[in-house]
């Protein structure tokens, strides 16, 4: 990255990855990893070419959703990425370690130069989009991707349970470091449940009240997700893939 006139980075542009989405949420746990996985599936259903950055080093769990498990190789000074049965390709710190049940224990500023890595020595090749996992909340690696990456668009993650209006403005705030940048949507997970048994939606963790912060703030649901077993069945398996439900067949960016 060039030093510029206050000292401020500029991030490191590449030509031939034209869209980077960053999806955020204000704490673990509430499915930001498999909504990124999600994403990722049904943009590669649509023909595009689709990688994932999987920032979230507190626990990287993409590799594991799509039961990718190599270690990564590196071909004339690039890290090569992984790639999933959809072609969908994956860089993931845990594809990097030693075991995968390793412990990250490396402290803010090693991982924040991981991170720069993960995007300027990667072999991404052509991608229409590239998602990248970040951790909860807005730890210096989650600054670094604002800071280094061109984002284009985030996406915040919540659950019924979450402060979602802080997390909102917290996420505007992230992306409005970045030239061009905006909040694509909220989507709101394990936002009920269906009863298998009589079809009805119960709102187990309480009414949704991501409408009402949509509409304040001026951003789309991107979608609700409900609770679903088959879904947590799927991504144990490591077969994100074949979970078909059409979830974000709606969603255009
Ligand atoms: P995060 O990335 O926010 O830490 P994960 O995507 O790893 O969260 O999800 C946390 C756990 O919740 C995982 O076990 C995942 O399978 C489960 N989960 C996520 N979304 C749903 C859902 N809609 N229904 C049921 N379980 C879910």
């Amino acid at each position: 990255a060039q030093e510029k006139g206050a000292g401020l980075l500029e991030p490191v542009i590449l030509p031939n990855v034209k869209k980077v989405v960053a999806i955020l949420s204000g704490k673990g746990g509430v499915g930001k990893s498999t909504v990124t996985s999600l994403l990722a599936c049904e943009f590669a259903r649509r023909n595009f070419k689709v990688g994932i950055l999987d920032a979230d080093v507190t626990g990287p769990s993409i590799p594991k959703l799509f039961g990718v498990n190599k270690k990564l190789e590196v071909k004339n000074d690039k890290l090569q990425p992984a790639t999933t049965k959809l072609g969908i390709k994956v860089v993931s710190l845990n594809l990097l370690l030693p075991s995968e049940d390793d412990p990250v224990i490396w402290r803010g500023p090693m991982l924040s130069k991981v991170i720069k890595e993960f995007w300027e020595q990667v072999d991404w090749g052509e991608l229409d989009y590239l998602f990248i996992d970040l951790p909860p909340g807005t730890s210096d690696v989650v600054i670094t991707v604002f800071q280094s990456i061109p984002v284009e668009g985030a996406i915040v993650v919540t659950t019924p349970q979450d402060l979602a209006s802080l997390i909102v403005k917290k996420s505007m705030k992230m992306v409005k470091r970045v030239k061009n940048g905006k909040l694509l949507g909220i989507v709101e997970n394990m936002s009920y449940f269906v009863c298998p048994d009589n079809q009805k939606e119960y709102y187990i963790f309480g009414a949704s009240k991501v409408e009402k912060i949509a509409m304040e703030y001026g951003i789309e649901v991107l979608a609700k997700v409900p609770i679903d077993p088959i879904m947590v069945q799927m991504a144990d398996e490591g077969k994100i893939e074949e979970y078909t439900k059409n979830i974000f067949s709606h969603v255009k960016f």
